[in-house]
């Protein structure tokens, strides 16, 4: 038994003690061990152990109970200081956590300041740059060699493609991965790559350093759980309708298997009433930033809808503190055969790059972008 409490449960003044009883034994026959405290104007019952399996009965409906108060997260892994910063004294506070991708042919044996590796978390801001698809192998690859040459060190670009038609092309599959593995040993970048469902995992960890769960899979829990018994890390996409807690929960599926290895991706939300008919939720870093410590990467392509609005979604990113930047380029994006209208071409992806550099450097000293605040 932890000892502190998961929930208390606040009872109605007067409460019977058989009635009281009755609640204490059923939490009691559900595994929690239960403390009754009286004085005060409400009779209380502290609730011990596993109180989150608990919580899905609602207790705070059961006869009797005013009111159920969460003394603990709903998302333990995700949260500070309890999946996280265990232990953390004044000396030393609770750290963000820091992804960490050996470069591809870099080597390094150790994560620390090791340019064998790549980070994704507070401290650096990791640009993920790519077409929204593999396309042809040679204009994909062409693209990646251009991305290296502006100091981009991840490349992102899906070979299965979640499409809204099932008329739209839906990636170059098994072919697509042959270009993205192309990617990692003739250019040396790191890749990210979409994963559509686990019967896909070998096949795409032969081909990426991180799997992305796409906005539309980020309800489908299944995957996600299954995702929690590998060890890739995960880039993980908020659903275009999903609140900062159901992105959080989606994130604890994965975090509760075992993975650690979490990035959290905002990129947009589906409103009508928005400019281009999505918003990018630029309030949900800081909010993130407080109630968890996984790494925050922002995709102002997809949080955008249209290429004129992300330099400008991106460079708000930066300054709203986010760890990483995901941003679709496409040499031609008259000619993308998915996302064009969304994608920078490289002059423009160029120019936001070195904005994005003065950002941040105008931003430096500003307060730490990875403190629990
Ligand atoms: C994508 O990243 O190309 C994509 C389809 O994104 P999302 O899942 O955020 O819509
Ligand atoms: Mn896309």
């Amino acid at each position: 038994m932890s000892d502190a409490p998961g929930f208390i449960l606040i009872l109605e003044r007067g409460l019977p003690p058989t009635q009281r009883n009755r609640i204490r034994r059923r939490l009691e026959a559900l595994g929690a061990t239960v403390q009754f405290v009286s004085g005060g104007v409400h009779p209380v019952l502290e609730v011990f152990g596993d109180t989150i399996s608990i919580s899905t009965l609602k207790p705070e409906i059961w006869p009797g109970v005013v009111k159920r108060v969460e003394l603990t997260s709903p998302h333990p892994h995700a949260a500070w200081g309890l999946g996280r910063g265990e232990g953390a004294t004044a000396d030393s506070p609770m750290l963000p956590t820091v992804v960490t991708i050996p470069r591809p042919g870099g080597g390094g044996e150790s994560a620390s300041d090791d340019p064998g590796f790549i980070e994704i978390g507070p401290g650096a801001l990791t640009v993920l740059a790519g077409p929204c698809a593999v396309e042809d192998p040679e204009a994909t690859l062409s693209l990646a060699h251009e991305l290296a040459g502006l100091g981009v060190e991840v490349f992102r670009a899906g070979a299965f493609k979640p499409r809204t038609s099932p008329y739209a092309f839906q990636g170059a599959g098994d072919a697509g991965l042959e270009v993205l593995k192309a990617v990692r040993e003739e250019v040396g970048l790191a890749v990210v790559t979409e994963i559509l469902e686990i019967g896909q995992l070998d096949k795409l960890s032969e081909a990426a350093d991180i799997l992305q769960v796409g906005a539309r899979n980020m309800h489908n829990f299944t995957l996600l759980k299954e995702l929690g018994q590998c060890r890739m890390p995960i880039l993980l996409k908020r659903g275009f309708a999903a609140t900062v807690s159901e992105f959080l929960l989606a994130a604890e599926y994965i975090l509760a298997g075992g993975n650690e290895s979490v990035i959290l991706c905002e990129r947009g939300l589906r409103l009508a009433a928005g400019s281009e008919g999505v918003v990018l939720d630029l309030g949900a870093i800081p909010e993130l930033r407080r109630a968890t410590h996984l790494p925050i990467v922002v995709d102002p392509s997809h949080g955008g809808g249209r290429a004129y609005r992300v330099p400008a979604l991106a460079r708000a990113a930066v300054a709203a503190g986010a760890d990483g930047i995901l941003i679709e380029v496409h040499a031609d994006p008259a000619s993308a055969l998915s996302d064009g209208q969304q994608a920078l071409d490289l002059t423009t992806f160029q120019v936001t790059l070195a904005e994005l550099a003065a950002m941040r450097q105008a931003l430096n000293g500003c307060s730490a972008p990875g403190a629990a605040v």
